[in-house]
């Protein structure tokens, strides 16, 4: 399957680009990657060039499941997690892109985002038949030390695992990066007009044919059918965490997908959404996941300190609070 992609990938590099002005004319694909629904709707005069961006722009997302995704046996993470802690193991340049930011997205959040819970993740299992509450001691086992001394990445671009639990997994950022990239190739086509939807994770290119701003809906947790506010964005990415998106039931507590790498229990420091609305997808993606683990004032407090980045926090309790810039983005809370 990964070699299909990329042979669609070379094909699509040498399609003919050419302009393409916001036109009523819309065109949409979706296509199931990662395990979750991802769609692009495009406004563009030319049906030739629109159908060879979605073609391109598709390809280029095939390409890094193949690399990225836990669940595609023959993936480079798969094979990174299974080469890397007995020796310097090569990495194509996404892998490392990846790596590298994540690692960088450890130190800014002081390790609430942590690229290395593999194994904790596959512990829990959530999401999956065999979901579990691991022991104490299981859980306590698959805790690795902060800081980034458990993953070395070498000058000449080899990576190797120093502690023999490290199992890097990107699953609060990957769909972050692939957006960004899907956005690039579409750009290279001129597109300028259209929105891509990654299992929930927006991302605008420009504005409405219209001159609009696009909504952009934030699913509501206490009813995931619903939503619970709407912002108004032109050409930023609006990234959306929550307790509602995997998760089992036991003796009525909910156990959620996003944990806290301090403790190896799901995260519960009393938020049950965080949106972030920024330029890059990819830094919304692992700033959605980080301030969920780090709470309201921790969380909100470094996204003060970031220059471009906005927040929506959802408490447990249902008080929302936003960040100082939010007033750009409309937000309006939904009324049932
Ligand atoms: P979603 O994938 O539902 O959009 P997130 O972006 O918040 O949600 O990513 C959650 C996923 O990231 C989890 O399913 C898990 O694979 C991984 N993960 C869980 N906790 C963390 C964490 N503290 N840091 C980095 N990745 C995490
Ligand atoms: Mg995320």
């Amino acid at each position: 399957m990964c070699r299909i992609w990329k042979a669609a990938v070379i094909l699509c590099a040498a399609a003919m680009l050419t302009g393409c002005a916001p036109q009523d004319a819309s065109y949409e694909r979706t296509e199931e990657l990662f395990g979750t629904f991802v769609s692009a709707k495009i406004y563009c005069d030319d049906a030739k060039n629109a159908q060879a961006a979605l073609d391109a722009a598709f390809a280029r997302a095939g390409e890094l499941e193949c690399i990225f995704s836990p669940n595609i046996a023959d993936s480079e993470l798969n094979a990174v997690n299974a080469a890397a802690y007995a020796q310097d193991t090569a990495v194509s340049e996404d892998f490392l892109y990846l790596l590298e930011q994540s690692l960088y997205f450890t130190e800014l959040t002081d390790g609430a985002f942590d690229c290395r819970l593999g194994e904790l993740i596959d512990l829990w299992g959530i999401g999956t038949e065999s979901a579990k509450i691991p022991t104490e001691t299981e859980c306590r086992n698959a805790l690795l030390p902060s800081g980034d001394t458990t993953v070395s990445i070498h000058a000449d671009g080899t990576v190797r695992f120093l502690d023999e639990r490290v199992q890097l997994q990107f699953g609060a950022i990957a769909k972050g990066y692939i957006a960004d990239e899907m956005k690039a190739v579409l750009d290279s086509f001129g597109i300028e007009s259209g929105t891509l939807s990654l299992g929930g994770n927006v991302l605008t290119l420009g504005e409405k044919p219209s001159g609009d701003a696009w909504t952009v809906g934030i699913t509501d947790p206490f009813s995931p059918g619903e939503l619970y506010a709407t912002v108004r964005v032109k050409g930023k990415s609006v990234v959306t965490s929550g307790n509602y998106e995997r998760y089992f039931e036991e003796n009525g507590v909910r156990y959620h997908h996003i944990f806290d790498p301090e403790t190896g229990f799901p995260a519960d420091a009393g938020l049950v959404s965080t949106t972030i609305i920024a330029d890059s997808s990819l830094l919304c993606d692992a700033l959605s996941t980080a301030t969920y683990v780090l709470g309201a004032e921790e969380g909100m407090a470094l996204i003060e300190q970031l220059d471009g980045a906005e927040a929506v926090f959802l408490t447990e309790d249902g008080e929302i609070l936003t960040s100082s810039g939010m007033a750009e983005y409309e937000l309006k809370q939904v009324t049932k």
